[in-house]
């Protein structure tokens, strides 16, 4: 089973994955869940998430979008596939839906290009998630759990509030698209609530 969380900068994604591995830990057998990011995940590509995120060189838009799909190809046949072959329950801090929201939506590449890369990947790959949390807050509550968790800002963070507003317009279009497969929380709640509500979605479809 593979399990996406997406959402913009201090929605709390982070938090929500790792109780749900907590949660999960005490459902299933240990050893069972694998817990990972995007970009990044396996040793090549985080090493493609530091020059995508940390860089000095910036990269034309299109390049860009196909550096997030590198970095993807190497995390998926490296390590989400072969999880997955093995039968255990994969949660990723972002996937596909963050390259549309980002680079499709709040950068402008526009998603035509982007879903036509998301189908390549899922016809060679065989990987699509099974259930994504879409974690949603207001732009105010975001920046200052940013602002209070003081972190290095990378590119994306410092850019304006209008991207961040076609970032959120992204999400919320992917997840009427899709509804079968994401699932908007409400993530203004405390924590803790929001991980109950989350551990109950995810009950609902985990194969006994
Ligand atoms: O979720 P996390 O903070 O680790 O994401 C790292 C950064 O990469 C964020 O600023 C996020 O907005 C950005 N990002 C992006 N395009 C993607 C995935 C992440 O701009 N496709």
């Amino acid at each position: 089973m593979f399990i996406t969380f997406e959402g913009g900068e201090g929605a709390g994604k982070s938090t929500q994955v790792r109780l749900l591995q907590q949660h999960l830990a005490t459902v299933v057998p240990p050893g069972r869940t694998v817990m990972t990011r995007e970009p990044g995940g396996t040793p090549g590509a985080e090493a493609v998430r530091d020059f995508l995120l940390f860089g000095k060189q910036d990269l034309s838009l299109r390049a860009e979008t196909l550096m997030h799909f590198s970095a993807r190809y190497d995390h998926v046949d490296h390590l989400i596939r072969p999880a997955l072959e093995g039968g255990k329950i994969v949660i990723s801090d972002r996937f596909t839906d963050s390259t549309e929201a980002y680079q499709g939506y709040g950068r402008g590449e526009g998603n035509e290009a982007i879903l036509s890369l998301i189908a390549s990947l899922r016809q060679q790959t065989g990987v699509i998630p099974d259930l994504t949390f879409i974690l949603d807050v207001p732009r105010a509550v975001a920046r200052e759990r940013l602002h209070a968790r003081g972190n290095r800002p990378d590119r994306y963070e410092a850019a304006t509030e209008a991207f961040h507003a076609r970032v959120a317009e992204g999400f919320a279009t992917i997840a009427r698209r899709e509804p079968g497969r994401c699932i908007t929380i409400d993530a203004t709640l405390p924590p803790d609530t929001v991980a109950r509500a989350i551990a109950g979605h995810v009950a609902a479809r985990l194969p006994m």
